[in-house]
Order: structure tokens, then C-alpha cells, then sequence
């Protein structure tokens, strides 16, 4: 049997998840789960999902557990995620770690990454943050691919995303503190959390994680 790589990594908005992720995917050949993506592709197909979450996207609220779980069990049941996966913005609540644990049985989660950042600096990169609609690619305000509007990986839309307003950043930082900070005292009590800074350029953390991994012997 192969043991899957099941990482998760939690962090408030902002705090880089996304770009880590998808470098971690990378490198270990592991699928860059992130349910975040999914709803925001759901709601760009315009379909049945897409709209009945699309004002909760924008008000920066969380979606249903049910909803998300159901999400995620669908993904996990994809042959790509048969080695593990990387967890980004999932599990989110109590209840979803618990669904997590169900969902993955004996061979659960390896490590929990806890991005750590201040709510006064992710503020400020949230602001700022520009992405592409297509590929995902992360900017600046101040690039010329947010300048121009068109990213330099694929040529898709770069926007701002529509919960980077202050109401939705203040929204999804209380909602962080409320329910998704309570999930490092669950991982804490497993003896799978281990906190990296957030607050340094992406590479020094990306050195950081993997350095963790290798260090627990898990690729
Ligand atoms: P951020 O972490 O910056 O808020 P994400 O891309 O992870 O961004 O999520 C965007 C939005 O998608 C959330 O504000 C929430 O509405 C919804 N969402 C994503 N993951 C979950 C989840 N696990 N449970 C509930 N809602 C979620």
C-alpha cells in the first residue's frame, strides 16, 4: 500500500497558503486541493453551485460544511489524490477536520503547516493582492501584470478578487479567529502541528516547510 501525503496547511487570508501550495504540489507531485479554487470556479461557471454561494464568497462568510465536505470527498475520490494532497483552506472548522479524519481513516494527516502572520501585515497584502481568473497566478497592485490587466503565465484576466474589499478582509480575519483558529489546538493535541512564519519572502518559508517535512521523514 502507498502511504498518501496528506498535508494541510492553515493560515489566515493572505498569509501565502496559495503560493506555498502550489509549490509544495510541485515538488512532491501531489495535488493542490484548495476549496477555495473550486467554489470561485464554481461560481465563475455560473451553475447551480456556482450560484448558490457566489453573495457568501463575496461577503467573506464561510460556506456550509455540509456543502464543502461533499466537495472535497468528490475530489479526494479522483485518482490524482491517490498519493495525497495538499490542503489549502480546508478543513476550516472543527466539524470539517472531523469529516477530514473519517475521510482519510488510518492513513490521515501527515503534518499541519500553520502559516503564522499578523492580522495588521495580511491586511495589507490582501489589499493589495491581484489575481489571475484563469491560472490563479498571484500579484501585486503594482506589477505591470495588474497594471495591464493581462498575466504574464497565461494570459488570462489579473483582478482583484471580489472579497479583497476591507469590509470582506475585516469579515474573513474575524471569521478565521472565530472558527479556524480552534483547529491548531486540534492539530496541536495530534502532535501534527508545527508553526513557520509567515511573514518572510516566499522562498525562505518554502525552504522552511520542506525542511519540516524532510525533518519528519515524510518524502
Ligand atoms: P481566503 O483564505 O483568502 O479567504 P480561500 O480562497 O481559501 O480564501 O476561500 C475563499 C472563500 O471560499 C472563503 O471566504 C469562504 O467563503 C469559502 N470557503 C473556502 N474554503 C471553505 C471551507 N473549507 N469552508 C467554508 N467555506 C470555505
Amino acid at each position: 500500500m502507498t502511504t498518501r501525503l496528506n498535508l494541510v496547511i492553515l493560515g489566515k487570508q493572505g498569509a501565502g497558503k496559495g503560493t506555498q501550495c502550489k509549490r509544495l504540489a510541485e515538488r512532491y507531485a501531489i495535488p493542490h486541493v484548495s476549496t477555495g479554487d473550486m467554489l470561485r470556479a464554481a461560481v465563475k461557471a455560473d451553475g447551480p453551485l456556482g450560484r448558490e454561494v457566489k453573495s457568501i464568497l463575496e461577503a467573506g462568510a464561510l460556506v456550509s460544511d455540509e456543502l464543502v465536505n461533499r466537495l472535497v470527498v468528490e475530489r479526494f475520490a479522483q485518482p490524482d489524490a491517490e498519493r495525497g494532497a495538499l490542503l489549502d483552506g480546508f478543513p476550516r472548522t472543527l466539524v470539517q477536520a472531523q469529516a477530514l479524519e473519517s475521510l482519510l481513516s488510518d492513513d490521515g494527516v501527515k503534518l499541519c503547516i500553520n502559516l503564522d502572520i499578523s492580522s495588521e501585515k495580511v491586511t495589507e497584502r490582501l489589499s493589495s493582492r491581484r489575481v489571475c481568473q484563469e491560472c490563479g497566478a498571484i500579484y501585486n497592485e503594482h506589477d505591470p501584470e495588474a497594471i495591464s490587466g493581462t498575466c504574464a503565465t497565461c494570459g488570462g484576466d489579473v483582478i482583484q478578487r471580489a472579497d479583497d474589499s476591507p469590509d470582506s478582509i475585516r469579515k474573513r480575519l474575524e471569521t478565521y479567529e472565530r472558527d479556524t483558529a480552534p483547529l491548531l489546538n486540534f492539530y496541536r493535541e495530534r502532535g501534527l502541528l508545527v508553526t513557520v512564519d509567515g511573514d518572510r519572502d516566499a522562498d525562505t518559508v518554502n525552504a522552511a516547510i520542506t525542511a519540516v517535512i524532510g525533518e519528519r521523514g515524510l518524502a
